[in-house]
């Protein structure tokens, strides 16, 4: 049984006494087991960030960003085969995996231009032989706490811009599919980064509580689910931390009478079923406006349903796989029992789904309800599946509304052809992220990535100039250089530059 160990610089591994089983979610069986750490092996990490950080963050940017530059040509010469073990962990199927991969390159891509992010303010003669100026410093050593469901990208979104920035970056990836996070680790040190800039710890709450209370970390990422985030945050503030905490979602998509339905569709099997739901920036929740439209949108989605080739991740032709473990597909399956228990109309049930030769692998086949209502309790979770729920509204103000009131405020997306409605909806839904006639609206990595209300806690989001933000601190300097022939300042007022 292969064992998945930390990558902790001068630290043999092994040591672990607990450890955690990693499925192979096409056939049900354990892969490979990870070791779950301790505040022991914390400590071994954060003592080889605190030795390795001071010389790299004295390193200048331009080379800092060039071994960012290796990185992104070694993960690109690495890609199928992180693609396929990322796949072979998560369940996604490869396209989908080499896309999780890309999307974290993107970020690498933006870490690359570095010392452009880094540079300061600057204001000559602010008074009177008074230059102020300003310099982001990293904060020294950093933790990211990531999710499942993008075991890339997710990690590359934090450690791209923090090592860039002269952090070094401590990841505890999640133990459900760890084995990309330490190959990523690997290629850093092979691109050059100094041991100790880029490390992994593995483990489950003892970790994180360990990372949240650990005096030497400076700043803690964190994305997964609500009530962790909202924990994350609590804890590591209450220690004094910078914390930013991305947690689930409910995204809705709403449907004008005018939108083009046979792209809608399309749109919505990618981005409703696509990765078996298990995305934050999925489209769950599907709302046209009046019935007649609700009625046109149904006939459309049932053929296009029953279309859907659910297969193994390795299954080019598939386009999505099973979901991560048993305990999640159980999870998904309970939703679908309460859905109907609430009364919502299950129109296409993907429960008990198989496939022959694999009845053991966690699959669950695309689900579709109509009719659900805000009062739901399946409406107001997230079940992080293939399961879609239509939501009918009667007109534009109450299809605003249902995303606006919902806890979750992660994406958001409309389908219209009328721009003045498309405006309106943009200013004013209360939601992060905001698709217009796009169904999954992730902006680029130069752009910046957070929802809002319980979708993220904290007030700085990913990436882009926001994650150049968090990752630094910003020294701000007031200088004078007396040429001797100033005098009789009143040196107990306070100055005013008047
Ligand atoms: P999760 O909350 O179970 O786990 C996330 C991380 O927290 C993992 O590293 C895990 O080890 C750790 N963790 C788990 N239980 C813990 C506990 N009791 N105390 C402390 N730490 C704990 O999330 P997941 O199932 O891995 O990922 C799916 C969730 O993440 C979904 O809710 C999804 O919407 C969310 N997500 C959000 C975003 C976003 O940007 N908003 C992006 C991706 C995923």
């Amino acid at each position: 049984m292969r064992t998945i160990d930390h990558h902790i610089a001068g630290h043999a591994g092994g040591g672990s006494a607990r450890s955690h089983d990693i499925f192979n979610p096409n056939t049900g069986q354990v892969q490979a087991r990870v070791a779950l750490g301790t505040r022991a092996d914390l400590d071994a990490a954060v003592a080889a960030a605190e030795a390795a950080q001071p010389g790299w963050a004295a390193t200048n940017p331009q080379r800092r960003s060039r071994v960012l530059f290796r990185f992104k040509e070694l993960v690109e010469a690495h890609l199928e085969e992180l693609a396929h073990l990322l796949s072979s962990e998560h369940g996604k199927v490869v396209a989908d995996a080499r896309g999780d991969v890309q999307r974290g390159l993107d970020v690498i891509e933006f870490a690359c231009g570095i010392p452009h992010a880094l540079k300061g303010e600057y204001t000559q003669g602010a008074g009177p032989g008074i230059d102020v100026y300003s310099m982001r410093q990293p904060i020294g050593v950093v933790a990211g706490i990531t999710p499942f469901n993008f075991p890339a990208m997710i990690p590359m979104w934090m450690f791209g811009p923090a090592i860039a920035c002269g952090n070094a970056f401590l990841l505890k990836p999640s133990e459900r599919d760890p084995s990309v996070p330490v190959r990523l680790a690997e290629l850093m040190v092979e691109a050059g980064a100094p041991e100790g800039i880029l490390q992994v710890v593995h483990g489950d709450k003892e970790m994180v509580d360990a990372i949240l209370d650990h005096p030497a970390i400076g700043a803690v990422s964190f994305v997964g689910s609500s009530d962790i985030a909202q924990y994350v945050y609590a804890r590591g503030t209450a220690n004094g931390k910078r914390v930013q905490a991305m947690g689930g979602a409910k995204n809705h998509g709403i449907v004008m009478p005018d939108a083009d339905l046979d792209a809608v569709v399309n749109d919505l099997a990618g981005a409703a079923f696509g990765s078996a739901g298990e995305r934050c920036m999925a489209l769950p929740v599907v709302v046209p406006v009046g019935d007649e439209t609700a009625d046109r949108l149904r006939e459309k989605l049932l053929p296009a349903i029953a279309s859907l080739r659910v297969g193994l991740s390795t299954d080019a032709e598939a386009q999505y796989g099973p979901v991560v473990t048993a305990e999640h597909k159980a999870r998904i399956e309970n939703w679908i029992q309460k859905g109907v228990d609430e009364g919502a109309e299950l129109v296409v049930d993907g429960r008990g789904f198989t496939l022959q030769g694999h009845e053991g692998g966690f699959f669950v086949g695309p689900t579709l309800f109509d009719r659900v209502t805000p009062e739901m309790s399946s409406y107001k979770e997230e079940i992080f599946g293939p399961v879609l729920q239509m939501v009918r509204a009667k007109d534009f103000e109450e299809a605003l509304a249902l995303p606006s009131r919902h806890q979750y405020g992660n994406g958001v997306a409309i389908f219209t052809r009328n721009g003045h409605a498309a405006r309106e909806f943009a200013a004013r839904v209360n939601v992060g992220m905001v698709g217009i006639n796009v169904p999954i609206p992730v902006p680029v990595a130069y752009h910046t990535f957070g929802g809002w209300k319980r979708s993220g806690f904290g007030d700085i989001d990913q990436h882009g100039m926001e994650g150049v933000r968090f990752w630094t601190k910003n020294k701000k300097v007031t200088q004078r250089w007396p040429d001797g022939s100033a005098t009789g300042e009143n040196a107990f007022v306070i100055p005013t530059m008047g």
